[in-house]
């Protein structure tokens, strides 16, 4: 199934209304997607259990949201106007171009047409742009390529406002944008995208046993929500692969159709960031010591994961298809907490008012406890298969019988077994059942 999961997944997502591809009715815009109805619920489900893992269920990890336009120093003090590049080759032939990292054995020779590539050029990935009406140099900005930047520049706002003491972090979810040179395999490579990253300050003795702890508390994060244990794993790189300021670098890779790539970086990066800003802003950005009375630059380690690369993963690891009396069944074995809709309300006759009106009411009330909904749009046995595929861990159906015993069918998922339970015990039920 590996060789066609990918098509299958993509069919599935704008089939049942997970992703789009943006822009559709012109023609899209390449490697530019759109999430849907249950694609937005999924990406929020797990932007949250994101942040309650590592922001709410901690006491030492700030929250925050910072603007994706910044001052331009940022970008001079972080490298990336620098050395934010990847290099790019031309086929004159074809006219197509290739990232060099790209290319295998034969980096002068175009993979597609066998012509001669250029040179390898640098070519930013920084998204630029002009704030106000003037377009010239002195209003350039930059779309940020990383959340990271918002949080070191507020470094000192959280020490004035939160008074932490080491170690602490800042945490937060946004956009992000790269001109990648080849965006593509679906949501994983794309031009804009949303990262969660955290900064973590700690003290520089002891940073790589910190860096060690947060490695392996990432990388049970994306376990405890449901990934097979082979499917994912951590990379070290290799000290020629480190950034000149890094003590280290772990990747969690996740292996997709097309192999094992990031979700997720883990790196140490020593000082760097807070002694860089310091040198471009003026600004100086040490930590007081009370205990030795000293100043001091924290090391920072950062656990940097992408939500659309997260939620490609989610979704590629619960895509199942079972026969079931000769024919298939695909299902999403989504996570409970991450299933866009928790349970679906069906009423086994949709021509009896008595069944609507009960299965509606009863959506309604689940509603007020979490994502429910209700649907008489088709067929019983379509209506399974709808919530199926949309990973509902669970169906509620109401039929005759309903009416006089105030029971319902209640299916599970992964099992598709079927037990009564009685209407007044249900959300009870359901809720016991969704949250151990
Ligand atoms: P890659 O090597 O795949 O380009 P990276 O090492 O440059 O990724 P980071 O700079 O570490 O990525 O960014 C942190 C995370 O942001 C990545 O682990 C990934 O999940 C996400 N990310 C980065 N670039 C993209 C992109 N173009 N599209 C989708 N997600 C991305």
């Amino acid at each position: 199934m590996t060789d066609n999961l990918m098509d299958k997944v993509i069919s599935l997502c704008k089939r049942r209304g997970f992703i789009f591809q943006s822009s559709e009715i012109y023609g899209g815009l390449s490697s530019t997607w759109d999430y849907g109805p249950y694609g937005v619920e999924l990406k929020n489900n797990i932007k949250a259990a994101w942040w309650r893992s590592c922001v709410q269920e901690r006491d030492d990890i700030f929250g925050v949201d910072t603007a994706i336009l910044m001052h331009p120093k940022v970008w001079e003090a972080s490298g990336h106007i620098q050395n934010f590049f990847d290099l790019k080759r031309d086929c004159s032939s074809c006219k197509q171009w290739f990232k060099e990292a790209d290319l295998g054995g034969d980096k002068n020779k175009c993979p597609e047409c066998g012509a001669k590539l250029t040179e390898g050029k640098p070519f930013n990935l920084m998204f630029k742009t002009h704030q106000g009406p003037v377009e010239e140099s002195a209003n350039i900005v930059y779309l940020r390529p990383e959340t990271a930047q918002g949080m070191f520049v507020n470094f000192l706002n959280i020490l004035d406002s939160r008074h932490p003491k080491l170690p602490f972090g800042l945490a937060q979810i946004g956009k992000a944008f790269r001109n990648e040179i080849t965006p593509g395999n679906f949501t994983f490579r794309t031009r804009e995208f949303e990262q969660m990253e955290i900064e973590y300050f700690t003290y520089p003795q002891g940073s790589d046993e910190m860096y060690e702890k947060w490695v392996e508390e990432r990388f049970n994060w994306y376990l405890n929500l449901g990934i097979n244990p082979q499917n994912l794993r951590k990379r070290q790189h290799q000290k020629d692969e480190l950034a000149h300021y890094a003590l280290a670098c772990t990747d969690i890779e996740y292996q997709f159709p097309f192999g094992f790539s990031e979700l997720e970086g883990i790196a140490n990066r020593t000082d760097f960031d807070l002694k860089q800003h310091e040198k471009f802003s003026g600004k100086e950005m040490t930590y007081f010591d009370d205990t030795k009375k000293e100043k001091i630059y924290p090391h920072i380690i950062e656990p940097s994961g992408g939500v659309d690369r997260a939620t490609l993963a989610f979704l590629m690891d619960a895509y199942s298809e079972e026969k079931v009396k000769e024919e298939t069944r695909v299902l999403l074995k989504l996570h409970k907490n991450l299933a866009p809709v928790k349970a679906a309300v069906l009423p086994l006759l949709k021509n009896r008012p008595q069944i609507v009106e009960i299965a509606k009411k009863i959506s309604w009330d689940l509603k007020k406890s979490f994502a429910a909904v209700y649907d008489d749009t088709a067929s019983i046995g379509k209506l399974y298969r709808r919530q199926d595929e949309a990973g509902t861990p669970f169906c509620v159906t109401v039929d005759v019988q309903s009416l006089e015993d105030l029971q319902v069918t209640v299916r599970e998922r992964d099992t598709m077994e079927q037990v009564r339970v009685e209407i007044d015990n249900l959300k009870r039920y359901l809720l016991e059942k969704l949250t151990n």
